[in-house]
């Protein structure tokens, strides 16, 4: 008898995923035009992080106080008294159960809650809606996150979905998840999306919250399937934008069993305002994105050691 695992949120499961975008005509998640699938929930706390809202792996409110018309229809709507105009941020949320009547009651779009249940069916019925563009572009569905391969019951049961359609599939991982969770999706998956960000374990563990151990490990287990895998590498200055450990990177990468291609991605601030609608702050707000002559300098070290460089 299968044992249901405690994804530690009741209705996560292999026929519900917390989703929290569905992002249509997307060119940045693999070949062609994409449908991309954006799960909740991530293993790592990475300090340059442009979508916040995916770490949780719970369904979690943001407010825009920016468009907020003073209705007050919130206050009334939430059960729990959780929102009050004289709280910086509007909402205690050790309170909030992320039930998301407030933002339903919101009609100046303020409010907005960032996770949502689908099933399987739903999500299909999203992507197949750009069907005829995969076909003319090359493109198909990428699931991503947060780390999409923590529900991973669900993330496989919706790639063979995908597969029966004839979509190609991409999978966007930090790799931080057990093998086993790879393993279930390798059937039904077409290319990895798989991102190396530092090779020093401690300052791994600092920009990231974990180490870089099982992250390799994977990497070189995907490396000895037929998988293609594309290694991105965000450049962030201070965080992974060491000479040494460019460097490290393409040394790890030119002697696996298949040498995947890099993309280096280049740092940008785009996520700093969601940290605002979630309360937070935000660690890398005062750093500046790497330099194009730098961008170049990275894209020759991997060059160097004959791996293909795709443009970020
Ligand atoms: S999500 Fe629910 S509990 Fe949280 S503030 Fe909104 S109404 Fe209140
Ligand atoms: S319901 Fe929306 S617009 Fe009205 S007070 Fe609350 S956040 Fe502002």
């Amino acid at each position: 008898m299968a044992v249901a695992i405690d994804y530690g949120v009741p209705g996560i499961g292999p026929d519900h995923g917390l989703i929290f975008d569905i992002q249509r005509f997307s060119t940045h998640d693999g070949p062609g035009i994409r449908t991309t699938v954006f799960f909740k929930g991530c293993p790592l706390r990475c300090l340059w992080c442009h979508n916040p809202e995916s770490q949780s792996i719970h369904p979690e409110i943001m407010f825009a106080p920016d468009k907020c018309i003073g209705c007050g229809r919130c206050f009334k709507a939430c059960p729990e008294g959780a929102i009050r105009p004289d709280v910086p941020g509007r909402i205690m949320r050790e309170k909030c159960t992320g039930c998301g009547r407030c933002a339903e009651a919101c009609v100046s779009g303020a409010l907005s809650l960032a996770g949502r249940f689908y099933t399987i069916d739903e999500v299909v019925r999203e992507v197949e809606k750009d069907s005829v563009f995969y076909k003319t572009s090359g493109g198909g569905v990428t699931v991503s996150g947060g780390e999409p391969l923590v529900q991973y019951e669900f993330v496989t049961g919706l790639l063979k979905a995908c597969k029966d359609r004839g979509f190609h599939t991409a999978v966007d991982t930090c790799g931080y998840v057990p093998w086993k969770n790879i393993e279930a999706v390798l059937p039904y998956t077409d290319l990895f999306l798989y991102d190396i960000k530092q090779m020093d374990p401690d300052l791994h563990r600092k920009i990231t919250g974990v180490g870089n151990e099982l992250i390799l490990e994977n990497l070189v287990k995907i490396s000895r399937t037929d998988i293609p895998v594309l290694v991105r590498v965000p450049v962030i200055p201070e965080c992974t934008d060491q000479q040494a450990n460019i460097e490290a990177i393409a040394e790890f990468l030119s002697k696996l069993e298949h040498k995947p291609a890099v993309e280096p991605l280049k740092y940008h601030r785009l996520g700093g305002i969601k940290y605002k609608k979630l309360g937070r702050t935000y660690a890398c707000e005062e750093t500046l994105p790497p330099g194009n002559d730098r961008m170049e300098a990275i894209r020759a070290v991997f060059e160097r050691r004959g791996i293909e460089v795709v443009s970020g």
